[in-house]
C-alpha cells in the first residue's frame, strides 16, 4: 500500500511543475501569445476552412503527455488559424468582441489563486471586487443600491437570470400562464426567445410589436396592443425592449416604453448586451436615456468593455425578487456563516463553482482607468458615422437608417439583375478574400449587408479598407 501511494504520489506529482519547469512553460506560452498578437496587423479576419479535409487536426490526448512546443504548433496550425479572426481590428460583422491583454493577465491570476467566488465567506475579497463593479455598472445605468446583479458567462445567461427572476415575481407559470403576454419586436435578439423557452414560457402568448422605419420598437403601437389585451382579459406581462439590436444597432425609445410597462403594471427588461455599456460615452447618452427605468438589464462586458469572451452582467432592480429565484440551500451547505454583508452570486444565480471572472474585468479597469475605454466607445460611434457617410456618397451604393450606435447597415444597387442576388455575392467574395469580415442579415424582406464596429483595434485606418474592398469589389461584380 505504501509503496504504491509512493509510486502514484510520484507519476501524479507532475501535476505540480518545479519553478524552473514553470517559467519555461511560462515562457513558451507568453511567446506564443506574444506571436499571435504581432501577426494580427496583418493576419486576415477570415479564413474560410472546412474541418474535413484538414489533415492536421488532430486534437488527440493519450496517456504520455507532449512537449508544449508541439501542443502550441497545433494551437497555431489547426486552431488559430480557420474561420473569424476575432482579435483582428478587421473583425466588423456580428457584434465583434474583444479581448483585452489586461484581462488576460486576470485570467491568468484568477485560475492560478482559484478564488471560489461563489460565496462570500469562502472568498469575500473576491465577492466584495464582483459586487463593487456590479454597484458600478448598477449606477452607469441609473439603478439604485437596492438593485442587485450577477457577472455571467455572457448574454444569453443575464438573459436567462432576468426572465426566470422576472416569471417568479408575475408568477408567470401558474395557473393563468396561458393568459400572460410578452411583448418584443422582429428584431429582439433570438437568445430572448431561447431564454424564455428554457424557462418554461412557451405557454405564454408573444406579441411582435411593430417597429418604425428606423427598426425601433412604436411605443404607440405597443400601448394600443397592450391595452387591447388587458381589455380581452389578458395579462400583459414583460416587455422586452432593446438598448441597441444586434441586426440594425437600433435602440428602442425606452422613456416611451418605460411609460407604456408602468402605466400597466409590465416588468421592463432591457437587452443591453451590446448597446448598454455605450453609456460610458457621451455620445450615446442620449439615446440610451431611460434605462434606470427598467426592472432588469443586460449588458456584454465581452462585447462592449473589449473583454475576452466569457463576461455578460445582469441587474434586476428588485434584489429581493433575484435572490428569491436563485438561492438555495444544500444539507451541506447549512453550517456556513449566514452573512448579510454582501450577497454571494451563488444565491443570485443558477451557478455554485464559478470562474472569478470579476478579476479580468476589474484588472483592466483599474490598470487603464475609465478614460481610454470611454475614447474606444466614442470612437467606434464616429467610426461607423464615418462608414455611413463614406457609403452614402459611394456610387451605387444605399445606406439604412443613421446609426444609433455603431451598427450601419448599407446595399449596394447594381444597374441590372436582382439586388439580394447582387450583394450576396459582392458579401461572398468580401469574405473569400477574407481581409475585412463583415456579415448580412434581413430587414423589411431585403438582404443587406451590415458593419459593426466594436473591436478596441478597430480605428480609421480599418475602416477606410473596409470601405475601399467594398467598392472595389462592387466594381468589379458590374464588370464581371
Ligand atoms: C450578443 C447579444 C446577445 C447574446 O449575448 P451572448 O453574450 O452572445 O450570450 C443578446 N442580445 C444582443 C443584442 C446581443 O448583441
Amino acid at each position: 500500500m505504501i509503496d504504491q501511494l509512493k509510486q502514484l504520489e510520484h507519476a501524479a506529482r507532475s501535476l505540480e511543475p518545479h519553478p524552473l519547469l514553470r517559467q519555461q512553460l511560462q515562457a513558451s506560452v507568453t511567446a506564443h501569445g506574444d506571436a499571435f498578437l504581432d501577426s494580427l496587423a496583418n493576419a486576415p479576419a477570415y479564413r474560410y476552412q472546412t474541418e474535413q479535409g484538414d489533415s492536421s487536426f488532430d486534437p488527440t490526448i493519450s496517456e504520455e503527455g507532449s512537449a508544449v512546443e508541439a501542443a502550441l504548433a497545433f494551437l497555431s496550425e489547426a486552431v488559430d488559424i480557420s474561420g473569424i479572426n476575432l482579435p483582428s481590428g478587421r473583425m466588423l460583422g456580428y457584434i465583434p468582441g474583444g479581448g483585452i491583454f489586461h484581462s488576460a493577465l486576470g485570467d491568468y491570476l484568477a485560475a492560478i489563486t482559484n478564488r471560489y467566488s461563489g460565496h462570500f465567506f469562502a472568498a469575500p475579497g473576491a465577492v466584495r471586487l464582483e459586487n463593487v463593479l456590479l454597484r458600478w455598472m448598477a449606477e452607469l445605468i441609473g439603478y439604485p443600491d437596492t438593485s442587485a446583479g450577477n457577472l455571467t458567462t455572457g448574454g444569453s445567461l443575464a438573459h436567462l437570470t432576468a426572465i426566470v427572476t422576472a416569471r417568479d415575481d408575475y408568477d408567470a407559470l401558474g395557473e393563468d400562464c396561458h393568459r400572460f403576454v410578452v411583448y418584443l419586436t422582429e428584431h429582439t435578439h433570438h437568445s430572448v426567445h431561447k431564454s424564455l423557452h428554457i424557462a418554461g414560457l412557451d405557454k405564454c402568448l408573444t406579441r411582435s410589436v411593430p417597429v418604425d422605419n428606423r427598426y425601433r420598437l412604436n411605443p404607440q403601437a405597443l400601448d394600443k396592443m397592450v391595452d387591447a389585451d388587458k381589455k380581452a382579459g389578458l395579462i400583459p406581462w414583460l416587455i422586452i425592449a432593446s438598448a441597441g439590436t444586434t441586426n440594425t444597432g437600433a435602440v428602442d425609445p425606452l422613456s416611451a416604453i418605460s411609460d407604456v410597462a408602468d402605466s400597466f403594471g409590465c416588468w421592463l427588461h432591457i437587452d443591453g448586451a451590446y448597446g448598454a455599456l455605450f453609456a460610458l460615452c457621451e455620445e450615446a447618452r442620449p439615446i440610451l436615456r431611460g434605462m434606470d427605468r427598467s426592472d432588469s438589464i443586460i449588458m456584454d462586458p465581452h462585447k462592449t468593455l473589449f473583454l475576452p469572451f466569457g463576461t455578460g452582467a445582469v441587474l434586476v432592480k428588485n434584489r429581493e425578487a433575484l435572490y428569491s429565484s436563485f438561492h438555495w440551500q444544500a444539507d451541506y451547505t447549512k453550517d456556513l456563516p449566514d452573512d448579510q454583508d454582501e450577497l454571494s452570486p451563488a444565491d443570485l444565480s443558477p451557478e455554485l463553482s464559478r470562474h472569478f471572472r470579476g478579476l479580468r474585468l476589474w484588472l483592466p479597469l483599474k490598470l487603464l482607468g475609465l478614460a481610454p475605454f470611454r475614447a474606444a466607445l466614442s470612437e467606434k460611434i464616429l467610426l461607423a458615422r464615418h462608414f455611413y457617410e463614406a457609403m452614402k456618397k459611394a456610387n451605387g451604393f444605399e445606406v439604412g437608417p443613421y446609426p444609433d450606435l455603431s451598427v450601419v447597415t448599407y446595399r449596394y444597387l447594381p444597374r441590372r439583375g436582382n439586388i439580394d442576388d447582387f450583394n450576396q455575392r459582392l458579401i461572398q467574395r468580401v469574405l473569400m478574400d477574407g481581409r475585412v469580415f463583415i456579415t448580412s442579415t434581413r430587414v423589411n424582406g431585403n438582404f443587406v449587408l451590415r458593419l459593426a464596429v466594436l473591436g478596441f483595434r478597430t480605428h480609421l485606418d480599418e475602416i477606410e479598407e473596409a470601405i475601399e474592398i467594398l467598392k472595389r469589389t462592387a466594381r468589379e461584380l458590374e464588370n464581371d
